[in-house]
């Protein structure tokens, strides 16, 4: 399985932008407090950037454009988006040019993510206060104006959640295995966060293609978790036809799809997830923001308490670093 999975992703085109694995290793402290050993998988730290999830589909989607021979990404999304900052990121490592368009204004001081994006001096599009939608609109005029002009553009669509970048998690379930196994540890509940569904597609998937050795709790921070499991089948189903690997099974055979913890949904806090942000941090080191990374953790202590987990979980740390400081 192991093998037929390795071999699958060695044949697609792939950028190198993360010196994996991302370390996996227990939350001492926060086992003093809870009583139960807990394992955190930190794709916070993936080398590129403030860090983050995004990476490891960009790994595949710059592969893809460079495979192209691409020489202009566009991205797309809003001021603070960690895509954005992580391809800008990500092009300035491989020597690609890359623009970002944002909906809202240009601020006239930039923080968080924006001001990361100004230090790399990406080229930003600010849309003004128009609907998102306006911002694929405007992508795709944007690429057919460069083409116009001799360029070579590659489109990174959807905020990279797209089967092409799914493929950073089949990848990543593949790597937390093989890293698991080394600890000797019986880690078997994974929880990662559902927010457009690339990263717990990837990762279902390629549990999926692995026998399933992980029991994975996805964490919805924006959809229901039946809107949440149709993105997510018709991810797999794309990121299926490139792998070339089956998945013969329903979503919701391979995995739990919670929504109880998302509140209002997208950058709705709720008041564990405010509280989580300061907690967590204050208990293992370890920063985590609003909309991702703190509804997961608020789940898996709350399961933990509640005593539905019976083996040692490990939560996957998506990062966001660069958001935080605009989110205060
Ligand atoms: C984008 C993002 C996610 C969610 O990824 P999806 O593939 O959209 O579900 C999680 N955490 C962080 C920090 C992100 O930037």
């Amino acid at each position: 399985m192991q093998n037929k999975l390795r071999t699958a992703l060695e044949k697609l085109p792939r950028a190198t932008l993360l010196y994996a694995p991302t370390p996996l290793h227990p939350l001492g402290n926060l086992q003093k407090q809870t009583g139960k050993e807990i394992f955190i998988k930190r794709d916070d730290l993936t080398g590129i950037g403030p860090g983050g999830n995004k990476v490891r589909s960009l790994e595949f989607l710059l592969g893809d454009a460079l495979a192209q021979n691409c020489d202009v990404i566009l991205a797309a999304g809003p001021a603070q988006s960690n895509l954005c900052t992580l391809a800008a990121s990500a092009c300035c490592a491989l020597g690609l040019e890359c623009v970002l368009i944002h909906n809202g204004k240009s601020p006239e001081r930039p923080q968080g993510n924006l001001l990361l994006n100004t230090i790399l001096g990406t080229e930003s599009v600010f849309l003004g206060d128009v609907p998102s939608e306006m911002r694929n609109i405007h992508m795709e005029s944007l690429a057919q104006k460069l083409a116009a002009e001799g360029r070579k553009p590659y489109i990174i669509k959807n905020g990279a959640t797209s089967g092409r970048g799914a493929l950073g998690y089949v990848a990543g379930a593949l790597e937390l295995y093989e890293q698991v196994i080394q600890t000797g540890k019986p880690i078997k509940t994974v929880f990662v966060p559902g927010g457009n569904g690339g990263v717990a597609a990837g990762f279902v998937y390629g549990n999926y293609l692995l026998g399933m050795p992980f029991d994975v709790k996805v964490i919805s921070v924006e959809y229901s978790a039946s809107e949440l499991e149709v993105i997510m089948a018709d991810v797999i189903r794309e990121c299926r036809e490139i792998l070339g690997l089956p998945f013969g099974i329903k979503v919701s055979d391979t995995c739990e799809i919670i929504d109880d913890y998302s509140g209002g949904g997208w950058g709705q806090n709720t008041p564990e997830s405010e509280q989580a942000v300061k907690d967590f941090p204050r208990s293992t080191g370890i920063f985590i923001e609003n909309i991702y990374t703190s509804k997961p953790v608020v789940a898996m202590l709350d399961m933990i308490k509640k005593e539905r987990v019976n083996e040692i979980p490990c939560i996957l740390h998506t990062g966001g670093l660069g958001s935080l400081f605009a989110q205060f």
